[in-house]
């Protein structure tokens, strides 16, 4: 899947130390066991983590692959059974699958335990998830803003949190101290957190991640009805921004259908003001304007040179991509 591309870290609070004192939990289930939760525990296991990573996922093959590349301690049949005992429970499944999850382990959640989830949207989770957690449970929804477009039990890495935002849309009235063990956790896997009203992550991340992402499902759309116009030279021939568009979309299916139908007003907002935007820049085109081109591509750099500067991308040529044959850069 493709990145949920943060923004820079800065005012938010910092990384906790990377060792496994910087983890306050004993037992950890993950419920969905793709990407986010791969890469999760592949990095608490990289930063030193003492207590037990456990997991569910729905389908046996990736339960079956999962155990088999030892992703977790132990791989449980049901995600009712996998969160029993444990202090902290991370749900990773795809949006739409949120509610029906947390039906299935509600009762079954220690007290005192913190429900958290990496949903990449916020509002929609907390009204699915919210009305089964159990008094006495803490639930601190939140989405890591870091992904590829790969996706799986075998897809994660350790690195993937290094240095991206993770999101957190607590409820009014959180305990701070069941907060910060959970800031403590995310710290310590590399990520820098900051906290969020649930409606306005959901508008920042229309505007740079979900509209972007049906952006480019639109564009490969059109490119493949023309591939039978060409051809297939917009195969053979595919160009750098092509290419960067066929890349996001190759992200699931499942998790990006999710994201709209669960995201939709302010998806929807961001559109009609690109499809506003769209047909400005189409307009100069037509009537020549090269001054308006000129000027709106200049601030489009800025906005590029910006992200850069928060060291949320590289500035390497072609986004760092080697010869074919060489060493693949690294995504984290
Ligand atoms: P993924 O690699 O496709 O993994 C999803 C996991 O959820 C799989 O283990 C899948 O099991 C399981 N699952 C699906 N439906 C389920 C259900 N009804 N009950 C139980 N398990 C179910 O996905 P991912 O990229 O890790 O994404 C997980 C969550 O993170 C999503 O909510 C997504 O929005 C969010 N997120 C993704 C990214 C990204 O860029 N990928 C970034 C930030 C946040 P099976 O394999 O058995 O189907």
């Amino acid at each position: 899947m493709s990145p949920d591309v943060g923004a820079a870290p800065g005012a938010g609070s910092q990384p906790g130390a990377a060792t496994g004192a910087g983890m306050p939990f004993r037992r950890v289930a993950l419920i969905g066991l793709g990407l986010i939760a791969g890469s999760l525990a592949h990095a608490m296991r990289a930063q030193g983590f003492t207590g037990q990573i456990v997991g569910h996922a729905r389908s046996a093959e990736t339960r079956d692959t999962a155990a088999r590349i030892g992703l977790v301690d132990s791989v449980y049949d049901s995600a009712a059974a996998a969160v029993a005992g444990a202090d902290l429970v991370v749900l990773a499944v795809p949006v739409g699958a949120m509610g029906a999850v947390a039906a299935e382990i509600g009762p079954h959640l220690e007290p005192g335990a913190i429900l958290t989830d990496v949903g990449s949207v916020k509002q929609a989770v907390i009204d699915a998830v919210g009305p089964h957690v159990p008094a006495g449970v803490h639930f601190i929804p939140g989405h890591p803003l870091a992904g590829t477009e790969q996706s799986g039990p075998e897809s994660g890495f350790a690195t993937l949190f290094r240095n991206r935002w993770w999101l957190l849309t607590p409820l009014p009235g959180t305990d701070p101290a069941a907060q910060d063990r959970l800031v403590a956790l995310i710290g310590a896997v590399g990520a820098h957190v900051d906290v969020m009203d649930p409606a306005h992550h959901d508008l920042v991340l229309a505007v740079t991640s979900h509209a972007p992402h049906l952006i480019a499902y639109t564009m490969v759309g059109v490119a493949d009805h023309l591939r039978r116009v060409t051809e297939g030279e917009v195969i053979k021939y595919s160009a750098a921004g092509f290419r960067d568009f066929t890349r996001i979309a190759a992200s699931d299916p499942t998790m990006w259908r999710d994201v709209f139908l669960h995201n939709r007003e302010a998806t929807l907002d961001i559109l009609g003001r690109f499809t506003e935007e769209l047909f400005v820049l189409q307009r100069a085109i037509r009537m020549g304007d090269g001054q308006h081109l000129h000027d709106y591509f200049s601030r489009t750099r800025a906005i590029r040179r910006g992200i850069i500067d928060a060291g949320q991308d590289t500035d390497a040529p072609d986004f760092g991509r080697v010869p074919v044959g060489g060493a693949a850069r690294d995504k984290g």
